[in-house]
Order: C-alpha cells, then sequence, then structure tokens
C-alpha cells in the first residue's frame, strides 16, 4: 500500500489541523456504514514559475458543494475559505505537487434520516506529475455505472466507488491496466476514477453528460478543443464503435491525460506522436503547471 502519510503529516479536521496519527473519527458515522459521504479529488502543482498552485481550486470546490447538497449533507463551508484552508494545509504539509482529498461525512447516525451537522477533513499527499507517455491497456467491464435513476450519478459520492472497485479489480485480475464501463443502456460511459475520449479521422468524441460523472478535467479538454479548433462531439457510442480508432484516452485529476493502447485487446491504430490525443495531453500538462508557452498546434496539422 502507499504511503499517504507519517508522523509528521497534518491534516485539516472540523476547523484546525491536526496531525494525521491523532486524527479520530467516529466509527458509528452513517459515512462509514452506508458509504453516505462525499468528496473530492484535486491536484496541486508547482508551477514553471515556482509557485504552488491549486488546480481548478473554485470548480473542484464547487462540486464538493453540489455534490453534498445531491445527498442532503448538510454544507455549510464556503469554496473560499476551502480554497484557503487548502493552501495553508499544503505548507504545513510542505508540497507542492500533492493530492487534495477533501471529505464531507456524517455524524454518528444508524438509521437513514437526514442529519442536522455534517463534518470535513482534507487530507493531502505528494503526487507527482505525469510525465510520461505510458499507454494504458484496457477491458470493457462486465460492471455497468450505477443506474441514474438510482443514484445521484452527478455527485462524488463515497457510495458510488464500490462500482469502481470491483471493476478495477477485475480489470486488473484479468491481466489488464484499466476497465472501460458501460452505461446501462450499453453506451460507453467513464473508466472508474476517469472520463474517456476518442479519436477518429481527426475528431474527438465523449459521451455526453447523463451516465458519467461531469469530470472537471473533461470539461477543461473540451475547452482546450474550443482554443485549439479541435473537432469535438458530445455523444453515445459503444465499445465497438471504439475498436480500431486511431486513439483514445482517459482524463481526471489524478490520471490528468492518458492514452490507451488498446481496448479489449484491439490496438489504437495512429501512432501516439501523431494524434490529437497526443496535442491534448502536452497543451494539458503546459494548464497545471502554468506553462505559458504559446499553445501547442503542431501535430497534425491542426492550427
Ligand atoms: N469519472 C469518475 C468516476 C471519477 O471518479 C473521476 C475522478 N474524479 C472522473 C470521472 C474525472 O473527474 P475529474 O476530471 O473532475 O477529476
Amino acid at each position: 500500500m502507499a504511503e499517504y502519510y507519517n508522523a509528521n503529516t497534518i491534516l485539516y479536521l472540523n476547523g484546525a489541523f491536526v496531525k494525521a496519527t491523532e486524527a479520530k473519527m467516529d466509527f458509528y458515522s452513517q459515512s462509514f456504514h452506508y458509504g453516505y459521504s462525499v468528496f473530492e479529488g484535486i491536484r496541486s502543482y508547482r508551477t514553471a514559475a515556482g509557485e504552488t498552485r491549486i488546480f481548478k481550486a473554485k470548480e473542484h470546490f464547487d462540486r464538493l458543494k453540489a455534490s453534498a447538497e445531491a445527498l442532503n449533507l448538510p454544507y455549510t463551508y464556503t469554496t473560499q475559505e476551502l480554497t484557503a484552508v487548502t493552501y495553508a494545509l499544503l505548507e504545513k504539509n510542505n508540497l507542492q505537487n500533492a493530492y487534495i482529498r477533501p471529505v464531507v461525512y456524517a455524524p454518528a447516525n444508524m438509521s437513514f434520516n437526514l442529519n442536522t451537522e455534517s463534518f470535513i477533513v482534507i487530507e493531502v499527499w505528494e503526487m507527482a506529475p505525469f510525465l510520461g507517455d505510458k499507454l494504458l491497456r484496457v477491458m470493457t467491464s462486465s460492471f455497468q455505472r450505477p443506474n441514474p435513476k438510482g443514484f445521484k450519478i452527478q455527485a462524488k459520492a463515497a457510495g458510488h466507488y464500490v462500482n469502481s472497485i470491483l471493476a478495477s479489480q477485475e480489470a486488473k485480475a484479468a491481466g489488464y491496466d484499466e476497465a472501460l464501463l458501460n452505461d446501462m443502456h450499453g453506451f460507453v460511459a467513464e473508466a472508474p476514477g476517469a472520463n474517456v475520449f476518442v479519436e477518429k479521422n481527426g475528431k474527438l468524441y465523449t459521451p455526453g453528460l447523463g451516465n458519467i460523472l461531469p469530470g472537471i478535467t473533461r470539461a477543461t479538454v473540451l475547452e482546450l478543443c474550443a482554443e485549439l479548433n479541435i473537432p469535438v462531439e458530445e455523444k453515445m457510442f459503444t465499445t465497438e464503435d471504439m475498436y480500431g480508432a486511431d486513439a483514445a484516452f482517459f482524463c481526471g485529476t489524478a490520471a490528468e491525460v492518458i492514452g490507451l493502447a488498446s481496448l479489449d485487446g484491439k490496438p489504437f491504430t495512429a501512432a501516439w506522436e501523431n494524434t490529437i490525443a497526443k496535442l491534448i495531453q502536452e497543451n494539458y500538462k503546459n494548464l497545471t503547471l502554468e506553462n505559458k508557452s504559446a499553445l501547442l498546434t503542431e501535430v497534425m496539422g491542426v492550427d
């Protein structure tokens, strides 16, 4: 298991900075028993200028609030306040390149009743930016994403991640790097912890909203496409439609932009270096690192 904290690590717990080794939570919490909590996955980067920047802080803390509201969890924090707390927490832990994990959770409550209060913890640990060109071998999962009529699928709720864990474990047990899950209607939805794009004949496609977590990285990729004049379309498609396409990639805060080598053993056919996907990967990297050099446009004649 990875090491997330040590004897010196500080976390933020309900208004106070405390040692991770001394922090306590209630084992009678409704969150622990029923997976009823909401969280975020955020990153900070050491920028090209050497500063610490939380990437898309507003978007992430706004989504945390929206997730809490979707699940009827009391939420008394502001995005501004949590952003400031997180910068302080990074400094206390001497971190620049970090993963940031806020969790809003419920008090002791074994019933299914509403709560009048909730709690927050923010944990941070080191995470270096992804600088490689590794490509993932992916399998279509036998698990579907949860039915949006059974869950608030747009919320980043802890309980949803049992589905992600099952899918990812299944893929790894079968010798793949990661899973790709369909929605309940058999259309491609997303990876266990990332959204997906596919590239065909100079154009990108990604599943529309409704059956997926509306990823902040996905939104950033759509913005990059607009800036770079890359044609992109949100539409439903199947894994069969993806087989043999030029390229595909997953995108998410932790994954950043990472290419796929193959889906169900069928390789994507363009050389990664020559794809729009690679261009998006490079430009996303520049954004996170605030590398102010011009947007890269040399690949595939995109201008
Ligand atoms: N889908 C799922 C299921 C996820 O867990 C994540 C990671 N938060 C994403 C997509 C990508 O979201 P984001 O780009 O906001 O990290």
